[in-house]
């Protein structure tokens, strides 16, 4: 089975829709985002586009604070604090990484962490580690957690391996996993026998950022595959990490790159300015 991103997304879209039409009936203030964009780098002004565009399509307001790329700390928490404080903002979404000036552990901790619909804060995390699902999660893991659930499978007591373990994917994944009662391991560039783990497992999330990098031995006819990977092979064509063609037809279900976690990950952002609104209206 293909394991689409879009039908899990749209459903996502539909519930945010469906929220913010209700707000408008009740002459309630929109949903709003604020995108703090530092200089003008294109792969941050490209997926500016992209977000801007999802917030329309879903009537989700939108502010964009561009700042120079010689800004200094003091002025950049200034004006990250009038986002935190102004009431009609409820998601805060800055872009990475920073130049060197600005100091992304001290900003992370800044981010008032309702609005802080990207995980940046550390707050948000170590609620995640907690079991406590009151915070704001990082969006790619919760990508992956949906698209699972969406698709029906029952997470509790499977064998999950995830090959990779950052904090963007791996570690808080984990924990996801965790809490809905999989059995885990992590692997990493320094596993033994990689293969031996991913093929003995009910459930494989690939991030390692290598195209082509799983084959068909890699996983077992019962396998479902989540490739998490983003690259670029040889004709720079969008991939993941498994070699697709090989695979698809040797596993259970699998998820295609692109058109698998990434479109998800990206409306799982906006789920998240929904969740803040909600947050910071108690
Ligand atoms: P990262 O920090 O570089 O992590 C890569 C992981 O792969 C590390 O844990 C690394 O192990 C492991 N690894 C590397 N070579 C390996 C090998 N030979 N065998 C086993 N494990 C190996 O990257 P990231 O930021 O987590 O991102 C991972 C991938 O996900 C990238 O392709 C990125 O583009 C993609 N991504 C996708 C989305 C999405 O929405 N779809 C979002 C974010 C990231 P060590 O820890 O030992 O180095």
């Amino acid at each position: 089975m293909l394991l689409k991103g879009k039908p899990v997304a749209d459903q996502m879209k539909e519930e945010i829709i469906a929220v913010v039409a209700e707000r408008k009936e009740k002459g309630l203030n929109p949903p709003k985002i604020a995108i703090l964009r530092v200089g003008s780098r294109p792969d941050d002004v490209a997926y500016e586009s992209r977000v801007l565009k999802n917030c329309n399509e879903l009537g989700i307001e939108s502010e964009v604070v561009v700042v120079d790329d010689n800004i200094d700390m003091e002025n950049f928490i200034t004006v990250l604090d009038g986002l935190n404080e102004n009431i009609e903002i409820h998601g805060i979404l800055l872009f990475r990484p920073l130049p060197p000036q600005l100091d992304i552990d001290i900003i992370s901790k800044q981010i008032k962490p309702e609005k802080d619909i990207d995980c940046m804060n550390p707050s948000n995390m170590e609620k995640l580690f907690s079991g406590d699902q009151s915070g704001m999660a990082p969006c790619t893991p919760e990508a992956v957690i949906e698209i699972l659930k969406f698709y029906g499978y029952d997470l509790t007591g499977k064998n999950v391996v995830i090959v990779n373990r950052s904090m963007v994917l791996g570690k808080p994944l984990a924990m996801m996993f965790l809490n809905e009662n999989a059995t885990v391991t992590i692997c990493h560039s320094k596993t033994n026998q990689l293969e031996n783990i991913t093929s003995n497992s009910d459930i494989v999330v690939t991030g390692v950022g290598k195209a082509n990098f799983f084959h068909g031995n890699a996983f077992s006819k019962d396998s479902v595959v989540i490739d998490v990977g983003i690259n670029f092979n040889q004709d720079q064509k969008m991939c993941g990490d498994v070699e697709f063609e090989k695979v698809f037809e040797n596993v259970s279900a699998i998820t295609p790159v692109p058109g698998g976690v990434g479109i998800v990950t990206s409306t799982i952002l906006l789920k998240h300015v929904m969740k803040a609104m909600n947050l910071l209206s108690k």
